[in-house]
């Protein structure tokens, strides 16, 4: 008994602890050695662009706008940094940055306002946070780590999550912030374009955890209320450390149909199939819906697959061995 009632105290105690939203005993947790090993990948949308349509101009402006976050992304890794950071740091420049259909310079809904999406999740214990429809948060990626680090929910949406952001200290602004010219215009041509500028990001710590998340302003002149596949956690983003991490763009509705982002990790999993290939025949499925995508994914070793049925997709990669790669058609 003398030994058993230490334990159970323990047990009591942590089942009564509150905060984040699953308090599971890391199921998934990844081997705790730290290692040399780090990893991280992105993606800012995939879509019809060509060379001649986005010019010199446009492709150096884009790559140079994924290699600034693939740098602010490996250097948290870098310095030992959690997975979970690493993707944060990521998101956020690219919600910053408005050549991103995500946080300031998202598209606009029909009823001409941003509505922005956002999850997040970690591979060890399987937590994951994400928003929908949220109009004031300056960024949606923290407002969706937020919700699981410290709400007990997974997944809040409109003036309820901007509510929450609010009230765990996160920067409010005016919505007129996150509209830009090239927004109003693209609305105004009211284009449902075959592009999205979606951002994503995977990454792999030293300490072997995946993190993974998706941030967006959804499809151009999407109906009022309509939430696409990016926050919701197994269609636009998946992590597990112990097989990979996973982040989408493209038509939601068919990622969100097809459970896509889980369905890579099942497939590697069920299958034992390496993660090119469990992501190329996942994304294969889209083919008889017609479906529109792609999506990035890192393995449990940092091994990336970069997938996509569109002429393009704006992604980077990079490792601790100083692998690099920025790349868009
Ligand atoms: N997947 C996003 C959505 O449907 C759009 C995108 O990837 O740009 O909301």
């Amino acid at each position: 008994m003398k030994v058993f009632l230490p334990c159970l105290l323990v047990l009591i105690l942590g089942a009564c602890t509150p905060s984040s939203n699953q308090d599971n005993t890391s199921l998934n947790a990844a081997d705790t050695t730290t290692t040399e090993q780090y990893a991280l990948i992105l993606h800012g949308g995939a879509g019809g662009a060509t060379p001649e349509g986005l010019g010199e101009e446009g492709v150096s402006k884009y790559t140079a706008a994924l290699d600034t976050a693939l740098d602010a992304g490996l250097a948290v890794l870098e310095q030992g940094g959690s997975s979970l950071d690493a993707v944060t740091a990521v998101i956020t420049y690219m919600e910053d940055n408005s050549v991103f259909n995500a946080g300031r310079g998202a598209v606009l809904s029909s009823k001409g306002i941003a509505e922005l999406d956002a999850s997040i999740m970690e591979g060890d214990d399987l937590n994951a946070g994400a928003v929908a429809g949220i109009q004031h948060t300056r960024n949606p990626i923290l407002a969706a780590r937020k919700v699981m680090e410290e709400s007990p929910y997974v997944m809040l949406a409109t003036e309820g999550a901007d509510e929450f952001a609010r009230s765990v200290g996160l920067t409010e602004v005016d919505h007129e912030y996150f509209i830009t010219k090239k927004s109003k215009r693209q609305l105004e041509r009211a284009m449902e374009r075959d592009e999205w500028g979606t951002v994503g990001c995977v990454a792999l710590d030293r300490q072997g955890r995946i993190a993974a998340g998706t941030s967006t302003g959804g499809r151009n002149n999407k109906l009022f209320g309509r939430v696409g596949d990016s926050p919701v956690i197994g269609a636009g983003t998946y992590a597990s450390s112990n097989v990979a991490g996973v982040s989408c763009t493209g038509e939601g509705e068919f990622f969100i149909r097809l459970s896509i982002a889980h369905d890579v990790i099942a497939t590697m999993e069920y299958k034992n199939l390496p993660v090119e290939q469990a992501a190329d025949e996942v994304l294969s499925k889209l083919d008889p819906m017609n479906g529109k995508g792609g999506m990035i994914c890192l393995d449990k070793h940092g091994n990336p697959a970069m997938v996509f049925n569109t002429s393009a997709m704006f992604r980077a990669y990079g490792n601790a061995s100083g692998d690099k790669e920025v790349a868009i058609f």
